[in-house]
């Protein structure tokens, strides 16, 4: 059976679709995701382009592209809350807190099954997931 997921921005104007299981799912500590969205490290789920698809509030959605990283930001325009990034590879990156709250929990599926760069990490984390440079 395929899977889907349909959160939607903390406002409610904006739905999108997941469809399926994320290429990658795990905790990124790479300097990327922490220029792009403020945070130590980032909680994500990870989708091809196709795995993802806007059913609600399309025009809501604006897309910020950093100016000196490949990844572009898309956020609602009317709360903020920032719906997917991409990465270099132009995957479609959902945070896992971001699913978490919206679906009322993170499914099993979704959690984390690593931690990737963490060689590039700011603090050590105590637990027991693989932990990848
Ligand atoms: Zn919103
Ligand atoms: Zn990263």
């Amino acid at each position: 059976m395929t899977e889907t997921y349909e959160p939607a921005c903390q406002c409610g104007a904006v739905t999108i679709r997941l469809t399926g299981a994320p290429r990658v799912r795990g905790h990124c500590h790479c300097e990327d995701c922490r220029t792009l969205l403020d945070v130590p490290f980032h909680s994500v789920t990870a989708w091809n382009a196709d795995q993802l698809e806007v059913t609600e509030g399309e025009a809501h959605l604006t897309t910020f592209q950093h100016p000196s990283l490949t990844m572009k930001k898309v956020s609602c325009d009317t709360c903020g809350e920032v719906i997917w990034n991409t990465n270099g590879m132009d995957w479609r990156v959902v945070s896992q807190r971001f699913l978490e709250r919206a679906l009322g929990g993170l499914p099993e599926e979704l959690t984390a099954q690593s931690h990737f760069f963490y060689d590039r990490r700011i603090f050590d984390i105590a637990d027991d997931l693989p932990k990848k440079p």
